[in-house]
């Protein structure tokens, strides 16, 4: 058993992590920035060390800080969080050979999953369905127009090493093709440092939606059904349920059982998520994500259960302490993320938080790092909290929702508040019927 796990993040998803330490009586520790003396994480944590200075290249993402913050506590193992380097197999392989374990998947399947071509081509060889598109990587415009002509356009051009919605290009015709390549290839190149590009058919209708993985890394693994993601504002999420409105009892465990199986073939061990886009009863992989993902909470919701507790389980050597047969899904669940943004144009707005109240009751979790008289630093992302409700079936937990945000405040900055409570006017979102587009073209008509 870990006596003391260091946290290698900040904000609300910190706070997660500490609050599962703290609940299996396992010590914390808190690094920080010099712009987060004040942070919550830091108060709630038993021990806490600054780790540097505000820009998160020179703390939460120095590798050498973050070590010295273990060897100085004696922690004996560190949660990434998610973000920062939680997705780094650099990382881990310097965590293990000091010694220390990485609360997460091995390097090997970071490294792996985080090259999206080799994503895909494992996933495929493991029976997992992807999107159609290129063999891999595609170096040249002429060989990016010739797939364009064999698979059809719009096709959606993509860097390799992508995320967070950047690298991401489409192409609707042969003429578009040229500078969908040449962005996506120099978005690549400046935002991850790697130009490779693969290609795929551009679903028109989809709907994300992603199934919550768990394994023992000893040849077992189950899944914890899926979310529906599709509430989408540049290809990042704002809006996520489960389970998905769509999705039918037998769909959830004929793909919940396609990727299970996939996993326990490689050992995989801790939670990720394997996401999917979905047309006409189809599941098209887009990419696997090796870490707890900022939604989990409306999968631990519908599942009752701690997935923070099961990942540091896991990486103490424990088994799950659930089987496939043991999960059962128990209502329904809403998360909404709560951003520092002002509308409509979705502008950071970093700033004091001058009166903070979180709503209660039945249903209703909300996790954040604000509190009264909090300064929110504008050097990070800008989600400051998440809205999470269950009810007993989606109208419940809609309506609980829609009472929760009006409990809500959070005075002092612009936040994304206002964009939910439109939302939940919307007869599409109170009947499900939206895709991965519905929202984009909703806030050119309304925001
Ligand atoms: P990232 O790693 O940047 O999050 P993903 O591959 O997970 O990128 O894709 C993010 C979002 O982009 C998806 O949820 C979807 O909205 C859109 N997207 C990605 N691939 C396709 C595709 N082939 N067709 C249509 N939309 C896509």
């Amino acid at each position: 058993m870990f006596n003391k796990i260091l946290v290698a993040n900040r904000g609300e998803i910190a706070l997660r992590v500490i609050r599962a330490a703290r609940e299996m009586g396992i010590q914390s520790v808190a690094v920080h920035s010099t712009a987060d003396s004040d942070a919550m994480h830091v108060r709630m944590a038993d021990e806490s060390v600054c780790i540097g200075p505000p820009s998160a290249s020179q703390s939460y993402l120095s590798i050498p800080a973050i070590i010295a913050a273990c060897e100085i506590t004696g922690a004996e193992a560190i949660h990434p969080g998610y973000g920062f380097l939680s997705e780094n197999a650099g990382f881990v392989q310097v965590v293990e050979d000091h010694g220390l374990t990485f609360i997460g998947p091995t390097a090997e399947h970071i490294r792996i999953m985080g090259d999206k071509i080799t994503a895909k081509d494992t996933m495929r060889k493991l029976g997992v369905p992807c999107v159609p598109g290129s063999d891999g990587g595609v170096p040249t415009l002429e060989e990016a127009k010739r797939i364009g002509e064999e698979f059809g356009y719009p096709v959606i051009v993509k860097a390799t090493s992508g995320g967070g919605g950047k690298g991401m290009k489409v192409a609707q015709n042969a003429k578009e093709m040229e500078k969908a390549f040449k962005t996506a290839r120099a978005e690549g190149q400046s935002n991850f440092g790697n130009d490779e590009v693969y290609i795929e058919k551009y679903l028109t209708t989809p709907r994300h939606i992603e199934i919550q993985m768990f394994g023992d890394g000893k040849g077992n693994a189950v899944h914890l059904g899926e979310r529906d993601c599709s509430l989408q504002r540049r290809h990042q999420k704002v809006f996520e349920e489960a389970p998905g409105p769509s999705i039918s009892a037998e769909e959830r465990a004929r793909i919940g059982k396609v990727c299970a199986d996939a996993l326990a073939r490689i050992n995989y061990i801790g939670a990720g998520t394997i996401e999917f886009l979905y047309e006409n009863g189809e599941f098209y992989f887009i990419e696997m994500n090796t870490r707890l993902q900022v939604e989990h909470p409306i999968t631990e919701a519908i599942f009752g259960v701690d997935l923070v507790r099961e990942q540091i389980r896991v990486a103490e050597g424990m088994p799950m302490s659930f089987t496939q047969d043991d999960l059962d899904i128990n209502g329904h669940a809403i998360e909404v993320r709560i951003n520092a943004e002002k509308l409509p144009n979705f502008a950071p707005c970093p700033g004091r938080i001058t009166q903070y109240h979180t709503p209660g009751g039945l249903g209703v979790r909300m996790d954040s790092a604000l509190y009264d008289g909090y300064s929110i630093p504008p050097f990070y992302d800008s989600l400051i909290g998440k809205l999470i409700v269950h009810g007993r079936d989606r109208a419940e937990a809609l309506a609980r929702l829609n009472r929760a945000l009006g409990e809500l405040i959070v005075d002092g900055v612009d936040t994304t508040v206002p964009l939910f409570h439109a939302l939940l006017q919307e007869p599409d979102i109170q009947s499900g019927n939206y895709n991965i587009h519905w929202l984009e073209r909703w806030l050119e008509t309304n925001l």
